[in-house]
């Protein structure tokens, strides 16, 4: 029968008529620039990840690329991430001038591995931007700790991650000097088109994110500083109201597909073969209840690419995220970095496979891409 790697249909289905409200009622006011709607979702996205402040913004990356230029980030600096991940984590920093550096994962959780990270500290070091990748929280403690101690800026990029919780139940975006959601479709919390914020606690930052968000005016038409037009549109957010309100129960329904597929490949024998090897959740048990919030459940399989063919053949979706890590891409060559200089990076590159996880994925469907998957290794 075969099964997507992602069911938007499904999705927005039973909040067709709510949507329609909201699209309607805004299309009513003729108020299409910022204004209430906006406003709202800042102040309620705010609080969902335990924080003060919400700046909307047109995309995840222009959230990521707000931060850094409200930090001041530019020609010279030196900025710290993990070589996989979606590509704007490090396109930001390069696009500013800055020098994207970059660290190792750690194996287990595919996030930036914090005894790595203090090694390329130098002088020029301005911020760190840990990825919380598949929407598990990358280990801040420590890394909270090595940007206090260096005076260091710490960028969440939560694109992936939102209301995800660290181990003491701290959400993404609470934790560091800035945190970046994005609103692509799909990100668990998707609007109809492209949406982002960044989510702050510091006023005076947020502050200065709001000014360069309309390039940097303030009052209207005088400018101290050179920003961008980096505005949510009011539609999105109205859509975004809607959904929220709906994001618990789909990360719940996440989490619960991801315990079934456990016992399914348990079943399976898949994983005492070695073929497959699930996620892993660090922080469960550590009564957390936002864990991982599974915005892509990530295997690490044998023979990768054949496995790809093979549940394509039969109407499988899977993706890879992602197959070429930053030190190997073409347009960073100028950083000097080469094969072999972050291996678990590149293990992963070649090892990983996103399965279909969304919230209106049926159990039979989930028994449908496990047998898939086992016959392949059958
Ligand atoms: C999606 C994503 C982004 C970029 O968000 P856009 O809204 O697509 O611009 C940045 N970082 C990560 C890890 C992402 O997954």
């Amino acid at each position: 029968m075969g099964v997507p790697l992602l069911d938007l249909k499904a999705h927005h289905e039973p909040l067709h008529k709510e949507i329609m409200a909201a699209l309607e009622h805004t299309f009513q006011s003729n108020a299409f620039i910022l204004g209430p709607a906006v406003e709202k979702l800042e102040e309620r996205i705010a609080t969902y990840c335990q924080a003060k402040y919400g700046i909307g913004v047109t995309s995840g990356t222009d959230a990521l690329l707000l931060a850094l230029m409200a930090l001041g980030v530019g020609a010279g600096d030196e900025v710290m991430t993990s070589p996989y991940s979606f590509f704007a984590t490090a396109g930001v920093v390069a696009r500013l001038g800055a020098k994207p550096v970059l660290v190792d994962i750690d194996a287990t959780t595919f996030n930036i591995d914090p005894s790595r990270i203090e090694h390329a500290i130098t002088s020029k070091t301005k911020a760190i931007i840990p990825v919380h990748l598949y929407g598990q929280c990358a280990d801040m403690a420590p890394i909270m700790e090595l940007a206090r101690r260096h005076n260091l800026s710490v960028i969440e990029d939560a694109a992936q991650a939102i209301g995800a919780e660290y181990r003491d139940g701290r959400r993404a975006c609470s934790m560091g000097t800035v945190g970046c959601l994005s609103f692509f479709p799909s990100k668990n919390l998707g609007c109809l088109g492209d949406g982002g914020m960044a989510v702050t606690n510091d006023p005076g930052l947020a502050e200065r994110m709001k000014i360069l968000r309309v390039h940097g005016s303030q009052p209207k038409y005088y400018h101290k500083l050179i920003g961008g037009n980096f505005r949510l549109d009011t539609i999105q957010a109205a859509v975004l109201n809607v959904k929220l309100n709906y994001l618990d129960g789909w990360t719940k329904r996440r989490q619960e597909n991801a315990n079934r597929y456990q016992s399914l490949f348990q079943q399976s024998g898949l994983l005492q073969k070695g073929r497959v090897r699930l996620p892993e959740e660090i922080y469960r048990g550590s009564g957390v209840k936002h864990y991982h919030i599974y915005n892509q459940f990530v295997l690490r399989v044998d023979n990768r690419n054949d496995l790809i063919a093979h549940l394509k053949s039969k109407g499988i979706g899977s993706e890879i995220y992602y197959p070429v890590p930053f030190h190997l891409q073409e347009c960073f060559r100028y950083l000097g970095y080469k094969e072999g200089d972050f291996p678990e990076s590149e293990r992963a590159a070649n090892e990983t496979i996103a399965i279909p996880i969304y919230p209106e994925l049926t159990a039979a469907q989930q028994a449908e891409v496990v047998e898939a998957i086992a016959s392949f290794y059958s």
